[in-house]
């Protein structure tokens, strides 16, 4: 009942919002609006899960595109004025499938991020998502307590307190290993191949088209670890390409991106390998070519994307 008032009031909130502060114009942008995108899925596919929490249906992403297009010119520039850049991370087939299209009548230019060492495959994050979102309801023994798993509150509690353990852990193999032991990794996979295009990432093959199409391609990470938590060997090495014929620009997208997952020697690191932008997760004013992004919700309210947008431009001016 809460929750059915709560969405029916929403347009009044987002409006009020907007009249209560309207000094900021959206008008004739003084910076640019850097928009990230994860995955862009079928609208049929969208589950309210953990899996995929960090996408937006084919619908919604269409509105955004529209909605960004008829107001601002699209840009690769991170500093161009009244201008938008579209910016997508992690890079799954859906990318390609759902994305690309839209990219195309809009005629926009993006940039795609991607995990180098994971190209073709699925990456860490998106295996541990999946396995808490659909291993069947039970009891599992992860980090030496005991788990019930019964519902979708259960199974984000969970992750709430695997994250927190996760910030101690060595790596994030241990964490699939102890999920694996538990109930196996690949007989879920195969038990829910719908989600198959959800956890596969580019092929070498899609980022040569994307170029080709004049997209840009760029670094986010070796294999997508947390930087904040790595010493300056393991830095250096998960914040190095190989192959610099898959990269077609200098830009480096943290991953994860948000406060904790970064800090002063995380940038000065990547800066000091030859990255000519840095690419975060969180409102943040544009310093020293380190860039703040927005993240919209999944949403094709135009008056909400609005909102948000002009509080994210407020955010960072
Ligand atoms: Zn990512």
């Amino acid at each position: 009942m809460f929750e059915k008032l709560k969405s029916a009031l929403k347009p009044y909130y987002f409006k009020a919002q907007k009249l209560l502060s309207s000094d900021i114009k959206l008008e004739n942008l003084q910076s640019t609006l850097i928009l990230n995108y994860h995955h862009i899925v079928p609208d049929s596919i969208v589950e309210s899960n953990l899996l995929y929490g960090y996408s937006h249906s084919t619908s919604s992403f269409e509105s955004q595109i529209e909605w960004l297009s008829a107001r601002f010119k699209n840009s690769l520039a991170f500093e161009d004025k009244n201008s938008f850049v579209i910016t997508f991370d992690d890079c799954s087939i859906y990318t390609i499938e759902q994305a690309l299209p839209i990219l195309t009548k809009y005629n926009i230019q993006a940039y795609f991020f991607l995990v180098e060492d994971r190209i073709g495959k699925s990456i860490w994050i998106d295996d541990y998502l999946f396995w808490l979102s659909y291993v069947p309801n039970g009891s599992y023994r992860l980090f030496k307590r005991n788990y019930n798993i019964v519902d979708q509150k259960s199974r984000l509690e969970l992750h709430h307190e695997i994250w927190r353990e996760y910030q101690y852990a060595p790596n994030h193999q241990l964490i699939l290993s102890e999920f694996d032991a538990q109930y196996s990794l690949s007989k879920l996979k195969s038990a829910h191949s719908i989600h198959y295009k959800r956890l596969m990432t580019l092929s070498f093959e899609d980022i040569l088209n994307l170029k080709k199409l004049g997209h840009l391609v760029g670094f986010h990470s070796q294999t997508h670890e947390q930087l904040s938590k790595l010493n300056a060997d393991e830095l250096s090495k998960e914040c190095e390409y190989s192959d610099s014929d898959i990269f077609n620009c200098n830009t480096f997208a943290v991953p994860f991106g948000s406060e904790n997952d970064y800090n002063d020697s995380v940038i000065s690191a990547i800066k000091n390998l030859g990255y000519k932008s840095i690419l975060l997760n969180h409102a943040v004013k544009a310093h020293d070519k380190v860039y703040g992004r927005l993240n919209l919700p999944d949403s094709n309210d135009k008056l909400e994307i609005e909102y948000k947008i002009w509080a994210y431009i407020n955010a960072i001016s």
